[in-house]
């Protein structure tokens, strides 16, 4: 399909920001947004970028009642030689037809995608940020936009993609969060959505997560949701901890998300002769662990911080400190490792990096 691209005028483009530090994260969208629009009859059509503007739904749109809204969350990097990249943007991609096919969405054509998402980027580079650290936000959304009031899978769908700069997760270096155990709250329960990208599942996470703040701590560590026993996710994020010599993450047993980090945290701390287990880990193993020492390390994973060291734990009124409270050896390495690969920095072994240009 052609994807039509109409100009913004250059006298209508927004000024880039000035300092790469006050960047933040989802506060700044850059002036391009790549659109494509489906029906049960024609398929996928109007392929565009176009200048980013605001939608006209109507008010009766299915996203707007039933959920039907999935997205995803990838990043553009620029190297220091000015190469652009992105990190196996194809596991993106396929995660968002999975989601998809879970909520009874239209499934998009993967070359499609990747072609408005090259495409975008490619025009929206000088959105891209050169600080270290620094990248260029991309989110790909699909909403069911059919006007209809029964509780169906919608006909119509749009799919599109946003961008827009994102500051350094730890310009000040790391520092360790503390996180909530939530036992009255769960997340997602197995045959439910948990494993997709689904709208739905963060509306019902904010309940929990202003719990956690209020408390003083900066995210929820969900549990499962049958026994409120096994770890299951931290915030928006994949889990994992260090405990004696192995690096333990609970399995993908359908209530959590297949996180494209936490595959890539696996992959390489395996290729590194650790041994990783996929493993259901419960919080009784947790407290005894932090007791007799052997827990070393905590940390979350995802694509907005790489990983995230995790230095306290409260739960059932008492906190727990991971290793020294400081951030582990390990949880730094792969943070290393992952930002220069992804940067264009270091050899890229498993072939996950794309030069765009
Ligand atoms: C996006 C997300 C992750 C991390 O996935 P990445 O592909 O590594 O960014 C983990 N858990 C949840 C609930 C998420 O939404």
């Amino acid at each position: 399909m052609k994807i039509k691209v109409t100009k913004v005028d250059p006298e209508q483009m927004k000024p880039k920001p000035e300092d790469e530090s006050q960047l933040g994260f989802g506060k700044i969208f850059a002036d391009y947004f790549f659109i494509v629009e489906y029906d049960r009859e024609k398929g996928w059509h109007n392929a565009s970028i176009e200048p980013l503007r605001p939608l006209s739904l109507d008010p009766a749109a299915m996203c707007l009642h039933y959920g039907q809204e999935i997205f995803e969350g990838m990043k553009a990097y620029r190297g220091k030689n000015g190469s652009i990249y992105l990190f196996r943007p194809e596991e993106n991609i396929n995660r968002m037809n999975r989601s998809a096919k879970r909520l009874c969405m239209a499934q998009i054509d993967n070359d499609l995608f990747m072609e408005g998402l090259k495409k975008l980027v490619l025009l929206e580079k000088d959105w891209i940020p050169r600080g270290a650290g620094t990248s260029l936000y991309i989110r790909p959304t699909m909403i069911a936009t059919e006007p209809a009031l029964g509780v169906h899978p919608s006909g119509q769908y749009i799919f599109y993609i946003i961008a827009g700069p994102v500051g350094a997760y730890y310009p000040e270096g790391f520092s360790p969060t503390k996180i909530y155990v939530s036992e009255k709250y769960v997340r997602a329960a197995q045959g439910g959505v948990g494993d997709c990208k689904a709208a739905g599942n963060y509306a019902a996470s904010l309940y929990a997560g202003q719990e956690a703040l209020e408390m003083g701590y900066t995210q929820v560590l969900w549990l499962d949701a049958r026994e409120r026993k096994y770890v299951e996710e931290v915030g928006t994020s994949n889990i994992f901890f260090v405990i004696g010599d192995d690096l333990i993450t609970p399995p993908l047993s359908g209530s959590i998300l297949p996180g494209v980090t936490r595959d890539s945290v696996i992959r390489l701390a395996k290729s590194w002769g650790v041994n990783v287990r996929e493993e259901r880990l419960s919080m009784d193993e947790i407290l005894s662990s932090s007791a007799d020492g052997t827990l070393k390390e905590a940390f979350a994973s995802g694509t907005a911080a790489v990983v995230s060291p995790v230095g306290q734990i409260y739960y059932r009124g008492s906190e727990y400190i991971i290793g020294d409270g400081s951030t582990g050896p390990l949880t730094e390495k792969l943070y290393n490792e992952i930002l220069q690969i992804q940067y264009g920095e270091k050899e890229d072994p498993f072939g996950w990096r794309v030069k765009i240009s």
